[in-house]
């Protein structure tokens, strides 16, 4: 019937789309993690503010503590 055409090239667009919708809640459920984190580490001390991902280990979440910018998570310090 004229449903054949029609039923071939629906589903690979809807495949393609699923592809893409599953690479951005990927990448949504790891900027959630990463946030899920810095919110952790900037409640561990009133002193602490969480500046960004650490160039060290690409996970974890820089705090900066007075003078001092380290990784909650590989260990990573830096000194300002
Ligand atoms: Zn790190």
């Amino acid at each position: 019937m004229a449903g054949e055409s029609l039923g071939r090239r629906a589903p690979r667009r809807r495949v393609d789309r699923m592809r893409e919708l599953e690479r951005r809640v990927g990448r949504l459920e790891a900027e959630l993690a990463w946030l899920r984190r810095a919110v952790e580490a900037d409640g561990e001390d009133a002193g602490a503010v969480a500046v960004g991902p650490c160039p060290g280990c690409g996970r974890g979440v820089l705090v900066r503590r007075r003078d001092e910018l380290r990784c909650s998570t590989c260990g990573y310090v830096t000194f300002l």
